[in-house]
């Protein structure tokens, strides 16, 4: 048996936001190009799955029908030219239109691929056909039942949920999702928020205080019977490596072990990134690739492994191709074997072209971005941090992780 789906299709060039939107196609592409250049999609563990789309009736186990159809009428007019003008007004009622959510040709269908792509991969994992799946396109979390929300037109990680425990609904399925990405999780978490007992969210993200959405403070906890599933973690501007991981391992792998999941999903923005445009937070590639394996190990300690990896944000282009081919290498079981530095002909061809954001040569970053450097040498800094960190983690550990035990199966 194969161990790693690699889900991979030139369909993902579709859903492009426009040339000066930062969500740019070749933040995926590059990744797929420094994996095939490093010839890891021909490893004896990998298979790779062309994915399909998503049908409306799969669209239609989280989005309304008015949403889905308008994205579809939208997608079509603009196959004829510029959009009529009651469209583009139409188009504010589900949070489309000028600024982060434009509408753009072939809107449903590059939408439409990612969500199929997603599901393709928690269902090759859940059948047993792979152990994980690594799907980059896919993560956009952001999406709400009745609207686009931050870049996100479709939530691809919310339906593929649902669709797996909509199929296997006699085996009562339990789903963990873990986001890492720099903002809060809040369509996903907004997808099973009240009174669903068998899936379990967690968001690590930069503050809700700093940065959009807004939300992901940790009294969001989820009501009636989800009550304690919903898990947020805001972080402080500039939380860098050694903090997030101490976070992070102190609460993650307890609410696994509490939840017992049968699958995990996980959505690994990189906008975590110390310099990442548009959050601020303070991670280098080695404590993103450090982030990623320990998913990884939660997953091989509480569900046989079963992990199915799907993209999310990062903007500074120069980090997603690296921090992904580390998170893709190591679900194939093959991170020991990538060299230091990307060599040079394959490094030439991924920067052909380029001007901006070019990929250094080195997988892990030297050092961490200069505006964290200053702060975590700052010793009243770190104690700020630090005792900012303790403070999540004991309100996890005192008031979060009972009601999470609450729920153990019996
Ligand atoms: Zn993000």
């Amino acid at each position: 048996m194969p161990r790693t789906a690699l889900i991979m299709s030139d369909e993902f060039k579709a859903y492009n936001l426009g040339e000066q939107h930062p969500l740019k196609p070749e933040r995926v592409l590059l990744t797929w190009e420094l994996i095939k250049g490093l010839k890891l999609h021909e490893h004896p563990n990998c298979v790779v799955m062309e994915p399909r789309l998503a049908t409306d009736e799969e669209l239609g186990l989280l989005h309304t029908k008015e949403y889905i159809d308008f994205v579809k009428r939208a997608d079509a007019a603009l196959d004829r030219g510029p959009l009529p003008d009651d469209m583009e007004i139409e188009g504010m009622r589900y949070n489309l239109g000028p600024g982060d959510n434009p509408m753009f040709p072939k809107m449903h269908r590059g939408s439409a691929i990612v969500v199929g792509a997603t599901i393709m991969a928690m269902e090759a994992v859940a059948d047993g056909v792979v152990e994980n799946a690594f799907q980059a396109g896919g993560g956009l979390h952001h999406a709400m039942a009745n609207g686009a929300s931050g870049f996100c037109i479709y939530n691809d990680p919310a339906i593929a949920i649902k669709y797996i425990l909509k199929k296997h609904a006699k085996e009562n399925l339990r789903i963990m999702y873990i986001d890492v990405d720099a903002h809060h999780g809040d369509g996903v978490q907004a997808a099973f928020y009240d009174d669903v007992d068998n899936v379990l969210t967690v968001s690590f993200h930069e503050s809700g205080k700093f940065l959009f959405p807004g939300t992901g403070f940790m009294e969001e906890r989820g009501t009636g019977a989800h009550e304690g599933l919903s898990i947020n973690v805001p972080l402080l501007p500039y939380t860098y490596d050694d903090l997030y991981l101490d976070i992070f391992e102190d609460i993650v792998p307890k609410a696994a072990i509490a939840f017992q999941p049968d699958i995990i999903i996980s959505q690994n923005g990189v906008d975590t990134h110390g310099t990442d445009p548009l959050a601020q937070l303070g991670l280098t590639t080695k404590g993103q690739r450090d982030v990623f394996k320990q998913i990884h190990k939660i997953a091989v300690k509480a569900c046989h492994g079963k992990l199915v990896a799907v993209g999310g944000g990062g903007y500074n282009v120069s980090v997603v191709p690296r921090a992904w081919t580390m998170l893709f290498a190591d679900l194939l079981g093959a991170l020991d074997t990538l060299p230091e530095k990307i060599p040079p002909e394959i490094l030439s061809k991924l920067n052909e072209g380029r001007k901006a954001d070019l990929i250094p040569d080195a997988f892990l970053d030297a050092g961490p971005a200069e505006d964290i450097k200053w702060r975590i040498n700052d010793f009243k800094f770190l104690d700020e941090f630090e005792l900012y960190g303790l403070q999540l983690r004991y309100k996890f550990n005192e008031e979060i992780l009972p009601l999470i035990e609450k729920k153990a199966r019996k």
